[in-house]
């Protein structure tokens, strides 16, 4: 079963009063965060970005980041539902996913699982348990008490088979609907629930957007440094008499920058996820190691705000390299140069063993 993706970002931003879709999250703006994973999808062959018309020139800037792909821009409608059926019209595979661009951190797991959802159902609908205690409230007073187990908060995308929904859309008649299950649910039937994920929130308030899902991570590596081992640092090859010893190519810039990602996501430390006991990782070059983390974080759609490295070494001088390696990991993690810190610090040769430490901190969404 294939599917199409409507990605709806065509209202007015007032309750933050600034146009949220085009602020960057990370090194993107969040309407290409919203719409990235789904361009990505193996299951996805079309991306409807139904946006207002002074947004058409980023959603321009996002198809050309997917020239395989097949995307169609729609100007959107006075209400969100408005905007849907307009971008439904689009729509021909035989599924369709329908998601709000306010939804930057949507992963693959839910987006797969609706996928998989739809294609047992008939559709889904991604849900989160509601935390508090909901309440019915008319005239200032507290009438209702729905019973909280019961309660779910749905997110987007919300999946379904075209036709179906297209149908629902078509008998709606003048009416709107806060989203797509509620349309579906009046004209077709009662549509499944899916796994939704506390990181995929709308982003409504300037706090969503700059506090609640920045993530911060620490990493630090050392390795002692001997003849005959080649010093690589930040993936850059050092010229120098002694190397470090380790397993892999004992890069400990890049062993300690991945355990500050592996740490921002709550994952645990490098040496679980390559142990150094197991000989594929022998002299292995650090940075295929980091790009494995990084496809890890494009499945989960986490991306690298900024990074900042110390490097503490007495010998050699590495300040003439710091600009290869900022290039370097600028590359690795998709990320611009001037979001990489890096500086060099000697210990005053207060070491009695000769060695390279790195720290290593990363912010991320
Ligand atoms: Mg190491």
């Amino acid at each position: 079963m294939r599917f199409d993706a409507v990605i709806v970002g065509s209202g007015k931003a007032v309750r933050m009063g600034l146009d949220k879709l085009t602020l960057s999250v990370g090194s993107d703006l969040i309407l290409s965060r919203a719409a990235e994973p789904f361009a990505a999808h193996k299951d996805i062959d079309k991306i409807i970005l139904v946006l207002r018309k002074d947004l058409f020139g980023i959603g321009k800037g996002i198809a050309e980041k997917f020239p395989d792909k097949k995307f169609v821009i729609v100007e959107g409608g006075d209400t969100r539902t408005r905007s849907v059926e307009k971008g439904l019209a689009e729509a021909n595979s035989e599924g369709v996913l329908i998601h709000d661009a306010a939804r930057p951190f949507v992963s693959g797991e839910v987006i797969d699982g609706v996928i998989e959802s739809v294609k047992k159902y008939g559709s889904g609908i991604p849900a989160i348990p509601v935390a508090d205690s909901v309440r019915t409230v008319k005239g200032g007073r507290v009438v209702g008490f729905p019973d909280r187990s019961e309660m779910y908060a749905a997110q987007t995308p919300q999946g379904f088979v075209t036709e179906q929904i297209k149908r629902a859309y078509a008998l709606r008649g003048a009416e709107d609907f806060s989203d797509d299950s509620a349309v579906y649910a009046r004209f077709i039937g009662s549509p499944a629930v899916t796994k939704g994920d506390e990181r995929n929130a709308k982003i409504t308030t300037l706090g969503d957007y700059f506090g609640l899902n920045s993530k911060i991570g620490i990493g630090y590596d050392i390795h002692r440094l001997v003849e005959g081992r080649p010093l690589v640092l930040g993936g850059v090859r050092i010229d120098y008499s002694k190397g470090s010893l380790a397993h892999s190519d004992g890069d400990g810039v890049v062993h300690a920058l991945i355990d500050a990602l592996l740490s921002a996501v709550g994952e645990r430390d490098i040496g679980n996820l390559y142990p150094d006991t197991d000989p594929r990782y022998k002299d292995i070059d650090s940075l295929e190691l980091l790009a494995g983390v990084m496809r890890m974080y494009k499945e989960r759609n986490h991306k690298v705000s900024n990074v900042s490295i110390i490097i503490i070494a007495d010998k050699p001088k590495l300040a003439g390299y710091i600009p290869l390696m900022k290039q370097k990991l600028s590359e690795a993690l998709g990320i611009s140069a001037s979001l990489i810190g890096i500086s060099a610090k000697t210990t005053e040769n207060t070491q009695t063993e000769e060695a390279v430490q790195c720290c290593a901190a990363a912010l991320v969404t």
